[in-house]
C-alpha cells in the first residue's frame, strides 16, 4: 500500500508542480486525478521554464510513468501540443503516458459557453475560459463525450448530436452560435487518431501497479478551497480537488492510500472572484506579487495576494486528512520585514477556528504578528539552515494547524529545497 496523494491546501497555485517534480523520482507511477487545462504547473528545470496543463509533471523523470485519470477533463488539442512540446525538448512520452478512456472531452462549444457566460457576468467567477465548467456539467448530466469515444467515429457523432442539442438554446440565449456536429466530429476524430497510442484502460494499469506494490503518486489540481464541495462555493472549480477526489478520479480505493501531503505557500494567493479574508490590497500585497511572480501560468492574470491564512489551512488539514505539509515560497517572505499570520476569524463577535458556511466575506481575520528575516533563503538545504525567525514561522504553522511541515521550498528551481526526503519512506 504505497499510494500517496499530493494536494493543494489553499486556493491553487501553491507550487504543486515543483513539489510533484521533486517527489516523482521516488514514484513508479504519477496519476493526475482531477481538473483540466485550467490548471497550470510551472516547472523550472536547469533554469528552463516548462508549463504543463494536463500531463503530470512526473513526465520529466525518465523512469516514471504517467496517467491522466478518469476524473480529469481533456482538451485533446492541448494534450497533443504538450506531448509535442515535451518530445521537442527530448522528453519521450510513448509507452510512459496514458490517458484514461473514461476522462471527459472538452469540446469547442464548452469553451464558447464558458467565454460567453464570463462575458455576460462580467467575470464574476473568474474562470479560465477553458471550457472546464461546461464539460463537467455534461459529465454530471450524463451527456458527456469521453476520450474513448474519439476512437469510434459513429459513436462520437451520435453523442455529439445529442450533446449539441442540449447546448443550442443556452448558446442562443447568450448570443452565440454552436459549431456544427460535422466539423467537431471530423476534427476530434483526427485528434483521437493522433492520440490513439496514448488512450487506454488507465484503471487496469493502476490496478496492476497496486498489485505489484509499486509507488503511486496521485496528483491533484487547483486547491482545497476551490474544491466543489469543500471550497468557497460557488467560487470554486467543478471537481473534487481534495485528497478524497483521488479515489474516484484515479479509480483507487481509500484503503490503498497511505498518506496525504498538502502543499501550501508561506502566504496566500487567489485568482478570480470570491472571498479572501487575508487579502492585502496595499503595498505589501504588491511586494508579495512581485517577489513571488504571482501572475497566473494559464491566463497571466495577476493573483490576489495576502497573509498566510491558517484558518483555511486548518480546514485543508482536516478535509484532506493531511499527514504532512510542504511549504513553498518561503523565500518570498524575505521581502517583508514584519509578518502577520491569520490564526482565527471573528464573526458576530465570536472567534472561529474554521471557515463558516457562506459568510466568509464577512469574517475579520485575527492576526498574530511574527518577526521577518530579511535574508536570502535560497541556499538553505535543511530547516536548521533557515534563519531562526523563519524556523519559528514554520513551527507556528505546525502548532496552529496540527500538522508537521516536511519539505520547504525556498526558490523555484529543483535544487532550492530544504528537507527533501523520500515521501514514500
Ligand atoms: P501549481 O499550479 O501549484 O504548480 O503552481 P504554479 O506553477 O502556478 O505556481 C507556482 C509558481 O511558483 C511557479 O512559477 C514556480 O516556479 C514558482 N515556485 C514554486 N516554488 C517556489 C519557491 O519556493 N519559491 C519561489 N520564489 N518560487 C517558487
Amino acid at each position: 500500500m504505497s499510494a500517496l496523494v499530493v494536494v493543494g491546501a489553499q486556493w491553487g497555485d501553491e507550487g504543486k508542480g515543483k513539489v510533484v517534480d521533486l517527489y516523482a523520482p521516488y514514484a513508479d507511477l504519477v496519476v493526475r486525478y482531477a481538473g483540466g487545462a485550467n490548471a497550470g504547473h510551472t516547472l523550472v528545470v536547469g533554469g528552463k521554464k516548462q508549463i504543463l496543463h494536463l500531463i503530470p509533471s512526473g513526465i520529466l523523470h525518465e523512469q516514471t510513468r504517467c496517467i491522466v485519470g478518469q476524473g480529469t477533463v481533456i482538451d485533446p488539442a492541448v494534450f497533443l501540443k504538450e506531448i509535442e512540446t515535451l518530445n521537442e525538448r527530448g522528453v519521450g512520452t510513448k509507452g510512459r503516458l496514458l490517458v484514461s478512456q473514461r476522462a471527459h472531452v472538452v469540446l469547442p462549444h464548452h469553451k464558447l459557453i464558458d467565454e460567453l457566460r464570463e462575458k455576460k457576468s462580467g467575470g464574476a467567477i473568474g474562470t479560465t475560459k477553458r471550457g472546464i465548467g461546461p464539460c463537467y456539467e455534461d459529465k454530471i448530466a450524463r451527456r458527456g463525450v469521453r476520450i474513448g469515444d474519439l476512437l469510434d467515429v459513429d459513436r462520437l457523432r451520435t453523442k455529439l448530436d445529442a450533446n449539441l442539442e442540449c447546448w443550442r438554446p443556452v448558446a442562443e440565449d447568450l448570443g452565440g452560435t454552436l459549431p456544427s456536429a460535422d466539423d467537431i466530429a471530423t476534427r476530434y476524430a483526427e485528434l483521437g487518431e493522433a492520440l490513439r497510442a496514448y488512450i487506454g484502460d488507465a484503471g487496469a494499469v493502476i490496478r496492476a501497479s497496486i498489485e505489484a506494490d509499486e509507488k503511486i503518486l496521485l496528483e491533484g489540481a487547483q486547491g482545497t478551497m476551490l474544491d466543489i464541495d469543500n471550497g468557497t462555493y460557488p467560487f470554486v472549480t467543478s471537481s473534487n480537488a481534495v485528497a478524497g477526489g483521488a479515489c474516484a478520479g484515479a479509480g483507487i480505493g481509500p484503503t490503498h492510500i497511505r498518506s496525504a501531503i498538502g502543499i501550501a505557500k508561506a502566504y496566500t494567493t487567489r485568482v478570480g472572484g470570491g472571498p479572501f479574508p487575508t487579502e492585502l490590497q496595499d503595498e505589501t500585497g504588491q511586494k508579495l506579487r512581485d517577489a513571488g511572480a504571482e501572475y497566473g501560468s494559464t491566463t497571466g492574470r495577476p493573483r490576489r495576494c495576502g497573509w498566510l491564512d491558517l484558518v483555511a489551512l486548518r480546514h485543508a488539514v482536516a478535509v484532506n486528512g493531511l499527514n504532512e505539509l510542504a511549504i513553498t515560497k518561503l523565500d518570498v517572505l524575505s521581502v517583508v520585514p514584519k509578518l502577520e499570520v491569520c490564526v482565527a476569524y471573528e464573526l458576530d463577535g465570536e472567534r472561529i477556528a474554521y471557515p463558516p458556511y457562506e459568510r466568509l466575506e464577512e469574517v475579520q481575520p485575527i492576526y498574530e504578528a511574527l518577526e521577518g528575516w530579511n535574508e536570502d533563503l535560497t541556499a538553505c538545504r535543511t530547516r536548521d539552515d533557515l534563519p531562526p525567525a523563519a524556523q519559528r514561522y514554520l513551527a507556528r504553522i505546525e502548532q496552529e494547524v496540527g500538522c508537521r511541515v516536511g519539505v520547504v521550498s525556498v526558490g523555484p528551481d529543483r535544487q532550492d529545497t530544504a528537507d527533501l526526503r523520500d515521501p514514500f519512506s
